[in-house]
């Protein structure tokens, strides 16, 4: 608010003048203060910060325009194990969509126009921005930051609570626009059984009849496959998250939060970007991979941010996302 000078108090000219600003993100129209610039005020609706610059929405992203090749090679290697699609209908048939569905409908917040509008907002740019249809999303109560999809024909996101109150508006955008990539990026089917597989590999779980099942319909040879997969489908993600955000330091900062936690706001940005710059230094695939086997074992899913950052700075380097951002 403008300061007044004693005296003036029913002075009309105290009140300073506003103007439209059109969200970038969104397209709501917003009332700022006429000398506002550029981030110093946020959007009414989606919350993300008021910019004058452009924001792109492609028209026919295809996922083999950005999709990582690791994550390609890992999926050509998944498909061509005989009677996989198979034993992945034949379990999901067992844990059923439908399930999945039921049990977010009893225990978390479905997200709509009016129960958090603003993440709906958020959902909705993400799915404008990349081309998608949009997925029912739900909150739910939980300390760890994570966010995940499931389901195979109607899809759905789930974000914890832990994560939204971490992260801010620009952070939250990048985890949700990363989770509507794997809808996009047609992760889904295999998404699901490889959380079914994590899920059940947690000590409580493992007494369920469904671990059962899983090693019935599963052979070591698909589960391995399908989590030497899981890890390197989440790079072709974080691009995704990038042509939403459209800003690298948004996907580097959410990262820089994923790893450091509670500490983040004490932790140097740029130090933490020298950090998965020496990181690619020393990059040994192998290596990752047998760290990844005893990761499982602690029940991360999303594991490797350090990684997860050099890979997004090299892409970005590479100059591949600027031609996608450039295309027409
Ligand atoms: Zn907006
Ligand atoms: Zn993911």
């Amino acid at each position: 608010m403008a300061k007044k000078k004693s005296g003036d108090a029913d002075e009309p000219a105290a009140i300073a003048k506003s103007k439209k600003v059109r969200c970038r993100y969104c397209g709501q129209t917003n009332a700022v203060r006429e000398d506002y610039k550029n981030g110093q005020a946020n959007c009414g609706k989606c919350k993300l910060p008021l910019s004058s610059e452009y924001h792109k929405k492609f028209a026919d992203l295809l996922k083999h325009d950005y999709v990582h090749p690791a994550d390609s090679k890992a999926l050509a290697a998944l498909r061509a194990i005989p009677g996989i699609d198979s034993a992945l209908k034949q379990l999901l048939k067992v844990t059923g969509e439908k399930a999945i569905r039921v049990t977010f409908m009893a225990s978390a917040v479905k997200v709509t126009p009016k129960q958090c509008p603003d993440l709906h907002a958020k959902l909705q740019i993400a799915c404008t921005t990349l081309g998608v249809e949009m997925p029912d999303l739900y909150i739910q109560q939980n300390p760890i930051v994570n966010a995940f999809t499931g389901g195979v024909d109607k899809p759905i996101i789930v974000l914890h609570s832990g994560l939204i109150e971490r992260l801010n508006d620009e952070e939250t955008l990048a985890v949700i626009a990363h989770e509507v990539g794997h809808i996009h990026a047609e992760h889904v089917l295999y998404l699901t059984a490889a959380q079914l597989i994590l899920a059940v590999a947690t000590i409580p779980l493992a007494s369920l009849p469904i671990a059962g099942i899983i090693k019935e319909l599963l052979t070591a040879t698909m589960r391995g496959a399908l989590l030497a997969w899981m890890r390197r489908a989440e790079l072709s993600c974080d691009r995704a998250a990038l042509l939403v955000t459209q800003d690298p330091h948004v996907i580097g900062k959410t990262m820089m939060k994923l790893a450091g936690g509670t500490l983040a706001s004490k932790i140097d940005y740029d130090l933490f970007l020298e950090q998965a710059r020496d990181f690619q230094k020393d990059y040994d695939e192998k290596m990752l991979d047998k760290f990844w086997a005893d990761i499982i074992n602690a029940g991360l899913t999303h594991p490797f941010p350090i990684w997860r950052v050099s890979e997004i700075l090299q892409w970005v380097e590479s100059g591949q996302y600027k031609e996608l951002m450039d295309k027409s």
